[in-house]
């Protein structure tokens, strides 16, 4: 293949390829248990795939409404009036995405012009920086201060200024598992309050909150969902990363926004996935047993690793548990995650990654996901408790 014969300026220079392919490729090679990049190794509801084939076979394999397939649209409104207490109009106000990464990248390209400012909180979710930097915005970095991972209300009300666009926030959080309480959404009020901010609220965890905690959505409180897009993605709550079904909810006018950019970029998502998912959610147990069904896996990964020299840090929610390796390596994160996948065989994720300078980011932590089986779960452990 010739080469492109001139120099390219790139518009991401700093970007690499994301930590979860390379730590999932290097746990491939080595033949490593796979505990770093998030998703499940059981199946999707067996029933829910019956109604994928069921739709495909009934004919439902062309475009549906930009918007998103009706049903599933109403379906997600009557779930969120249900679980949250305000009322979306599936006609205006909720959008079907590819996944809940594009859903995030959608609502920026929509909002944010160049030179406009987006405040994110590290530890941070990789696509936001980059999604905001390909709009011309520029990213300004609140940090969530280890080992609690709690927003400072005091340092992030200093880091709004009159360019400040959005506030992009995600809870339950990857990689910390924290989450934030009423009081953490009464602040974030506080501070956007006769501002022109809008919030981008990343709640792909909405479903696996534990210990009895509820889920503080943006659409839970009305003052924040008057000017929040609340992005969610059914990737985790049915077992399907690789379905890529997301969702959008936010008031009229900010809809009508992201759907002019919807419309270009993806158009829409495909349909019998939607339809099947609006068919599953007539039954809400399936998203409202999924806490209890991730909060055993949780324990059950706690209590294999009780043993080990490893040091739990809390998990209140999402299925990522994070632990100190302090008493075992000085090595910095990056170095040890690489190293225990190829020579003690189970891959982490390093904490580091999601920090802007990972230097900052030090603490020697790494990252576990427990959407496992137990018997994956305890093969891994029975490795790490040797360390
Ligand atoms: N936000 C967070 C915090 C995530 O962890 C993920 C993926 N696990 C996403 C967004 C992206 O979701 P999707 O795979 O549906 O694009
Ligand atoms: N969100 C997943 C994680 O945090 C990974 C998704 C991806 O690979 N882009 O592990």
């Amino acid at each position: 293949m010739p080469r492109f014969p001139a120099a390219i300026e790139s518009r991401l220079p700093d970007v690499g390829t994301t930590i979860f392919t390379v730590m999932s490729r290097l746990a491939a090679e080595h033949g490593a248990i796979n505990l770093s990049q998030g998703f499940p190794d059981f199946s999707p509801p067996a029933a829910l795939v019956d109604r994928v084939t069921h739709h495909m076979r009934a004919g439902a394999n062309q475009y549906p409404p930009m918007a998103g397939a009706m049903p599933l649209r109403e379906a997600l409104a009557a779930k969120m009036a249900a679980l949250y207490g305000t009322q979306y109009d599936p006609e205006h106000e909720i959008t079907v995405t590819a996944g809940g990464t594009q859903a995030l990248y959608t609502a920026v390209a929509c909002m944010v012009r160049p030179g406009d400012e987006v405040i994110v909180f590290q530890p941070v979710y990789d696509s936001y920086i980059p999604a905001i930097e390909l709009n011309g915005g520029k990213a300004v970095v609140a940090t969530l201060q280890y080992p609690d991972y709690r927003p400072d209300w005091v340092a992030v009300r200093k880091l709004v200024t009159p360019r400040t666009r959005l506030i992009m926030l995600n809870t339950p959080h990857n990689p910390s598992g924290s989450v934030w309480t009423a009081e953490d959404m009464a602040q974030l009020a506080d501070i956007v309050r006769d501002t022109r901010i809008a919030i981008v609220s990343d709640e792909v965890y909405e479903h696996m909150v534990y210990d009895g905690a509820r889920h503080e959505s943006c659409a839970r409180h009305p003052e924040l969902a008057s000017r929040s897009f609340v992005c969610s993605s059914f990737g985790k709550t049915v077992h399907a990363t690789g379905w890529k079904v997301g969702h959008v909810a936010a008031p009229r006018e900010l809809m009508a926004e992201f759907r002019k950019a919807h419309q270009f970029t993806v158009f829409t998502v495909n349909t019998p996935v939607q339809l099947a998912l609006a068919d599953w959610m007539q039954d809400p147990s399936g998203y409202l047993e999924l806490a209890d069904f991730y909060q055993r896996k949780r324990d059950f990964f706690r209590d294999a690793l009780a043993a080990s020299r490893l040091q739990l840090l809390p998990c209140r929610g999402t299925y990522f548990q994070l632990a100190s390796y302090a008493a075992i390596s000085d090595e910095d994160d990056a170095t040890l995650a690489r190293r225990w996948t190829q020579e003690v065989g189970v891959a982490s994720i390093p904490v580091s990654a999601f920090y802007t300078d990972p230097a900052q980011g030090q603490h020697k932590v790494l990252r576990f996901c427990f959407a496992k089986n137990e018997d994956t779960l305890a093969r891994a452990c029975e490795k790490l408790v040797r360390l």
